[in-house]
């Protein structure tokens, strides 16, 4: 048990899950040295959302409300950390959840549609047979994907993605949404709205503005998507890590003088 008044219990929270999800063959090893790349970014950014985030959030809402058809993708480790949240905006928006994995096995895909139903999941696409469609120009098991779901959708949410699948998506013409605390990775750069934050913080917020957005008008939703730049969002992600870091740098040199 981690005692809540550990300093780094969110994140050590976290890890616990994580492992809970890597015994429960909803991880694979690979999910978590990639859990371990995210945390590194996330100590960069301050382990807080920023205002960046925030508009990201807002623009995928409007997108994911926009949609005609909708996919919410789940993968091994957005299962484990957040399966309550992935289900609740498969909800509000209407949208289709389907399992989609970089490292297949149909004992994972059961799992992970297993973990999902277990907060309410009606229909969980991307299992076994269902996952019987290809992406174009991807090897493998890594380019299966549902024909009733990632196949047919206008816009996808794929948190935690990898580069390759991003940019396959966008070649077919999807809109992509990620989540990704690496402002450098090629998902990150590739993607139509990247939401630069931790998935655990960013998803419960972004249900929070789905429900809150659901009350405007389109023309509403549209501006709020059109007013939203993803090189905006990197650039000042970027800004904030480096203004952050020289913060600290001359807090440092400051007391450094101090003592002499
Ligand atoms: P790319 O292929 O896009 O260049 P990559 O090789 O780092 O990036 P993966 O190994 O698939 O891609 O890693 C997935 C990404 O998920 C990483 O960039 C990591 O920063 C990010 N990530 C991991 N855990 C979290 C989390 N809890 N919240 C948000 N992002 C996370």
């Amino acid at each position: 048990m981690i005692p809540p008044t550990h300093p780094r219990y969110r994140s050590l929270l976290e890890r616990e899950k994580l492992v809970e999800g890597f015994e429960r063959g909803l991880v694979v090893p690979q999910g978590l040295i990639a859990h371990g790349r995210g945390e590194a970014f996330d100590y960069l950014i301050g382990e807080e959302t920023q205002d960046f985030a925030v508009r990201a959030i807002e623009a995928a809402s409007a997108a994911l409300l926009l949609a005609e058809r909708p996919v919410v993708s789940v993968n091994g480790n957005v299962a484990a950390l957040v399966p309550e949240h992935v289900v609740a905006l498969s909800r509000e928006i209407g949208a289709k959840l389907e399992v989609n994995l970089f490292y297949r096995s149909r004992e994972r895909e059961e799992a992970i549609a297993a973990a999902l139903r277990a907060w309410g999941a009606d229909e969980v696409l991307g299992v076994g047979e269902d996952a019987s469609a290809r992406i174009p120009e991807l090897q493998s098991e890594r380019r299966r994907v549902s024909p009733r779901g990632i196949l047919l959708a206008d816009v996808v949410f794929v948190p935690l993605e990898d580069g390759d699948r991003t940019e396959a998506l966008r070649r077919m013409g999807k809109t992509v949404i990620t989540v990704d605390l690496n402002p450098l990775s090629r998902t990150a750069r590739t993607a139509n709205i990247t939401i630069i934050d931790n998935i655990t913080r960013a998803l419960p917020l972004l249900v929070d503005v789905v429900k809150r957005h659901k009350s405007l008008s389109r023309d509403s939703l549209r501006s709020i998507l059109e007013g939203y730049s993803n090189e905006r969002t990197i650039g000042e992600a970027l800004d904030h890590i480096c203004k952050r870091l020289r913060d600290i740098a001359s807090s440092l040199r400051a007391l450094n003088t101090c003592g002499g």
